[in-house]
């Protein structure tokens, strides 16, 4: 069965992922077909096909695409996790990027108004979101809230290693809309709880507190980073098909420790919270009543929370 999901990028008021529901599935176009043009980063050959009435100079759609999969190589150390990808860029009205959507490592879409500006695309984070999920398998339904979680969160920090957005533009985003993945009353765990705070800010507090025990335990030697590259390495990329245990398995192996799978254990087969008034306040990030971001560089974690976005 092939997946869909979807990200809206329209604004900050909504959805910061994908896959609102499940939408009836076309027939993947044809990767073979020879149209659009071709693009290699990090050993994957892309295929960019621009649809629409009056679509943009392919110039501009190409460096979109290549400054995303650029950023993503980078973090994987140098390699695109999957062979080949077709990406379809839909043009229509307006400016700005729109919603995209993934499918079975092979088929990313993307929508964007034909009014858009080079700054646009430089400021897209869906195109970075939408590429981030061919890198990692596909799960069972109740377990889509790790791969949700996941392009949510190395999203950003892609984005600030490759320049295209700042730490304090990260924080921003995330201090206001991490508590959605909290546990509410009757929550049965991560893996039984499908609400769209849970599957989207859930997932993506998971990971961030994969990677902040990580760096802990493991005096910084050790993060979500060698996590996902050693996962992508074994073949678990977009195409393949997994489940949690054995993204865990993996992780605590890449690791050298349990961390991952005790973490799950906690988050996901039970509702486990995070007390995220008291994680800001060890990382020393606050947001003031004007929403601008205050660091605090003399908090307890403050060097673990810039190593985020660095190593
Ligand atoms: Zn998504």
């Amino acid at each position: 069965m092939h997946r869909r999901d979807f990200a809206l990028g329209l604004g900050a008021a909504l959805l910061p992922g994908c896959r609102v529901a499940a939408p009836p599935v076309p027939a993947p176009p044809d990767a073979s077909a020879g149209q659009g043009a071709a693009l290699r980063v990090g050993g994957c050959a892309f295929t960019l096909v621009p649809q629409g009435h009056d679509p943009l100079p392919l110039p501009l759609l190409r460096a979109w695409v290549e400054r995303a999969a650029g950023m993503i190589a980078d973090y994987y150390r140098g390699e695109f996790p999957v062979p080949g990808l077709q990406v379809t860029l839909i043009a229509g009205a307006g400016r700005g990027v729109g919603f995209g959507s993934h499918q079975d490592g092979r088929w990313v879409r993307v929508h964007y108004g034909r009014h858009s500006s080079a700054q646009h695309f430089e400021r897209d984070w869906v195109m970075v979101h939408e590429l981030l999920h061919a890198t990692f398998p596909d799960l069972p339904d109740h377990q889509r809230w790790m791969q949700e979680g996941l392009s949510t969160y190395l999203e950003p920090i892609v984005r600030v290693r490759g320049g295209a957005t700042t730490e304090a533009r990260m924080w921003q985003r995330w201090l206001p809309r991490m508590h959605h993945g909290r546990p509410q009353s009757g929550d049965e765990g991560l893996d039984r709880t499908h609400t769209w705070g849970r599957t989207y800010w859930g997932g993506t507090l998971f990971w961030l507190m994969v990677d902040l025990q990580l760096r802990i335990a493991t005096e910084g030697q050790r993060s979500i980073r060698d996590v996902v590259v050693a996962i992508a390495r074994a073949g678990g990329n977009g195409r393949a098909s997994w489940n949690a245990a054995q993204v865990c398995e993996h992780a605590d192996a890449a690791t050298q420790t349990t961390l991952v799978s005790t973490l799950y254990d906690q988050l996901a087969r039970n509702p486990g919270d995070v007390d995220l008034d008291a994680l800001w306040s060890q990382l020393g990030v606050s947001l003031s009543p004007g929403d601008a971001v205050a660091f605090d560089d003399g908090a307890p974690l403050a060097a673990l929370r810039r190593a985020l976005v660095r190593a």
